[in-house]
């Protein structure tokens, strides 16, 4: 079996990396515009998923979901934790306008720890809050996990190439298998109008205190990650496609930010990033079809769309990715 993976992102790489311990003869090469800058390097990588993320069912979103916090955790549970970028965090999450805001639908019983805030909880930080929940759970920093995988990979044989694809049927005349996990490039490979972009701003600053996430309603984050680095967030800004840092955000989130921990004054600001996460207005999607170029056919599946949940969810979805590979390949050799 010859695979090609079309992305060098978190959905690619845990691609190439579910495959390569299930199908331990295939050949697996990875084509990726860029292996450094991609959307899943922005991400701070909180495992929180919002309930707006949707598969095509609630049973397979509820399985999706699952399926990733098993992945990270069993990770996690090894002495390459630090190394992969994989480690506990609790935090807090407060909001004013209803208490449902404070809810985690997909993740409340998953995650260890999942309570409401104490009254003196509340007390804890700025913002005169109204409602707050309590929990524990997985963070996925991308700025390491990336290159763990990548080096995992290359140490078994699979193939990471720089090319920038401009049809996925390049692909068919020399692969029998293609994943494309290329997030908001699937537009213009698919055509696909409902995937549209959700611009993100966060800024890195150095504050090795932090230790606890915060979570505030619009959009107001800080989430401590590894090495003293805490990101600040945030911003959805939908439709837009401006890579610049934009001054007015990064002082708003700032204000934001320090409102609800007025010690992060102090914090040192490492740099700002800005990523457009690959946000589809229908599901996300993960579906497997034929593909066919001349005389030459291949397995195609999607997995590609994850919005701002992308690092969270993106091992669940492989996993099913790879499950719809398979029952296409078994009954076209039913076929036969
Ligand atoms: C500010 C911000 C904060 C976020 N925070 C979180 C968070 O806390 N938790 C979370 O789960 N998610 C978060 N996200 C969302 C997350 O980053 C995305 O959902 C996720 O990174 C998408 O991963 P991906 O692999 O699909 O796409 P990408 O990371 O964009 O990777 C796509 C890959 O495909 C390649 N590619 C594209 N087109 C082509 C082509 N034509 N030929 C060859 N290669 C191609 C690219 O070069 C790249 O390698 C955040 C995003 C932003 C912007």
């Amino acid at each position: 079996m010859k695979v090609a993976i079309v992305g060098g992102g978190i959905v690619g790489l845990t691609t190439a990396l579910q495959l390569q311990n299930e199908l331990r003869n295939a050949q697996i090469t990875v084509f990726a515009t860029d292996f450094d800058n991609t959307v899943s390097h922005v991400a701070a990588g909180l495992f929180r998923i919002g309930s707006s993320y949707s598969g095509p069912t609630e049973k397979i979103t509820k399985e999706w979901i699952q399926n990733s916090y098993e992945y990270y955790d069993n990770i996690r549970k090894t002495k390459e934790a630090p190394l992969a970028g994989i480690t506990t965090i609790s935090g807090y999450m407060f909001a004013n306008s209803s208490p449902e805001t404070v809810k985690s639908h997909w993740i409340e019983d998953l995650v260890p720890i999942y309570r409401r805030a104490t009254e003196e909880e509340f007390n804890l930080v700025g913002g005169g809050w109204k409602y707050g929940s309590f929990f524990t759970t997985l963070l996925t920093e991308c700025k390491l996990h990336l290159p763990w995988a990548r080096k995992q990979l290359q140490d078994n044989g699979t193939k990471l190439i720089v090319r920038k694809l401009n049809s996925l049927k390049e692909l068919t005349f020399n692969w029998n298998l293609i994943f494309n996990c290329t997030g908001l490039g699937a537009r213009s490979l698919c055509n696909d109008r409902h995937l549209v972009s959700m611009r993100g701003q966060v800024l890195k600053v150095k504050a090795p205190w932090m230790k606890t996430f915060f979570y505030g309603e619009v959009d107001t984050y800080i989430i401590p990650g590894f090495n003293g680095v805490v990101t600040l967030g945030g911003s959805r800004n939908f439709d837009s496609e401006n890579m610049k840092v934009c001054p007015y955000e990064s002082a708003a989130i700032r204000e934001r930010c320090e409102n609800v921990v007025p010690a992060l004054k102090k914090a040192e600001l490492l740099r700002e990033e800005v990523g457009l996460r690959p946000h589809r207005t229908q599901n996300v999607r993960v579906e497997a079809e034929w593909i066919t170029n001349e005389d030459s056919k291949a397995i195609l599946v999607h997995n590609y769309g994850h919005g701002g949940y992308g690092v969270c969810t993106a091992p669940g979805t492989t996993k099913y990715a790879i499950h719809l590979a398979k029952e296409m390949h078994k009954s076209s050799v039913a076929k036969l």
